[in-house]
C-alpha cells in the first residue's frame, strides 16, 4: 500500500496514555478502481500505538472477473514494515528483491524496508468475488532503521480458538502461541473473529498500549459499545480487556510497548530527520539502486509527492 491520501508531515508524538477509550473516527479515501480505504492510522489526535504507525481497512470491494481492483504501482519505504492481513481475496506483491508473492486469507506478507525497498501490489487477474484486508505499517526503532530490507510471506499464523472467539496471531503472543513473524519491537496484532455471543475476557499486557478495530459487526469493550468506523485506543495499563456481543462481530486488535521516539511519516517514508526524508525522496526520484526495481509490474512507478515548505526551509 502506498499512502496517497496525504503527503503532509506529521509527527508522530510517542506519548502513550493510561488505560482509557477514545474513540478516533476513521477517514474515507479512494485509491482507485473503486476500492475504498478507511484510515485508521496515523490519526491527528494518536500517531502511534506501540510501533504500530499506520492502519488501513479497505473494502469489502466486489469484484467481477475483468475487475481492476487494487493497483498500486511500485513505489518505495524505508524505515518501517508492511503487514498485509486479508479477509477475503487475493494480493499479488512484487518487491525490488526479487520477490513476488501471493497472500490469501488468513496468510500474512511481512515486508522489512529497513534502509529501502521498493514493491508494487495488485489484485491478480485470477481473483476471488471480493477483496478486503487490512495494511499496518510498523515503525522500525531507531536502532533497526536501517536494516537490511526483507520480505517474508507465512502461508499460516497460529489460530486460536476458544470462549467463542476465532483468533488468528500476526504478531506477537497471546494465549501461550507465538506469531512466527519478526518483528524489531515488542508489540502484538491479531485477527479476532467473535463467533459465538457472550462475555469473555482478553489478557492483555499492562506495558502494552493497545488499539481495536472493527472491520464488521458490534461488540462492546470493558461495556463501551464499538461498531466500525472508528478507531478505539484503549491506552495502558490494562491486564485484561472484557468483550462482550450478541451477534458475530470481527475486527484487529493491535498494541505495543510505547516506541518512546518521535517519527516523521512522510508519504511512505518513517524517519527521524527532514533530512532522511529529502534524501529518500530524491534516492527515489533519482531511481537510485538504494529502492532497486520491481519487475513485472505492468504499469507506470509511483511519483513521489512534492516536498512542503518546511522541508524545503530546511
Ligand atoms: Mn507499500
Amino acid at each position: 500500500m502506498s499512502n496517497l491520501v496525504s503527503a503532509d508531515a506529521l509527527p508522530c508524538q510517542a506519548q502513550a496514555a493510561d488505560a482509557c477509550f477514545e474513540a478516533l473516527p476513521t477517514r474515507d479515501a479512494e485509491l482507485g478502481g473503486g476500492l475504498t480505504i478507511r484510515r485508521a492510522l496515523p490519526h491527528r489526535q494518536r500517531r502511534l500505538v506501540g510501533a504500530w504507525c499506520f492502519l488501513d481497512h479497505f473494502g469489502p470491494l466486489p469484484l467481477e472477473p475483468n475487475a481492476t481492483g487494487m493497483r498500486v504501482g511500485p513505489h518505495p519505504h524505508i524505515g518501517l514494515q508492511t503487514v498485509s492481513w486479508l479477509f477475503e481475496g487475493e494480493i499479488l506483491h512484487r518487491d525490488s528483491l526479487g520477490y513476488t508473492q501471493l497472500i490469501r486469507p488468513g496468510q500474512l506478507n511481512l515486508m522489512t524496508a529497513g534502509r529501502g525497498i521498493a514493491h508494487s501490489e495488485e489484485t491478480p487477474a485470477e481473483h476471488g468475488a471480493r477483496l478486503h484486508g487490512l495494511q499496518f505499517w510498523v515503525a522500525l526503532p531507531e536502532a533497526h532503521k536501517n536494516t537490511e530490507p526483507t520480505f517474508a510471506h507465512h502461508p499460516e499464523v497460529p489460530r486460536i480458538t476458544r470462549d467463542g472467539m476465532a483468533i488468528q496471531l500476526f504478531a506477537g503472543q497471546l494465549f501461550g502461541e507465538h506469531s512466527p513473524a519478526q518483528y524489531f519491537s515488542p508489540l502484538t496484532g491479531f485477527d479476532l473473529q467473535l463467533t459465538d455471543s457472550g462475555a469473555r475476557q482478553l489478557p492483555l499486557n499492562p506495558g502494552f498500549e493497545y488499539a481495536v478495530l472493527l472491520t464488521e459487526g458490534a461488540c462492546e469493550l470493558d461495556g463501551q459499545p464499538c461498531t466500525p468506523g472508528q478507531l478505539y485506543y484503549l491506552g495502558r495499563g490494562r491486564d485484561h480487556l472484557t468483550i462482550t456481543n450478541k451477534a458475530p462481530a470481527r475486527g484487529g486488535i493491535f498494541g505495543g510497548a510505547p516506541l518512546g521516539e518521535t517519527l516523521i511519516l512522510w508519504w511512505n517514508f518513517v524517519a527521524r530527520t527532514q533530512q532522511e526524508v529529502a534524501t529518500a525522496r530524491a534516492d527515489w526520484e533519482a531511481a537510485h539502486e538504494r529502492f532497486g526495481a520491481v519487475r513485472g509490474y505492468d504499469g507506470a512507478r509511483l511519483a513521489a509527492p512534492e516536498l512542503s515548505g518546511r522541508f524545503k526551509a530546511s
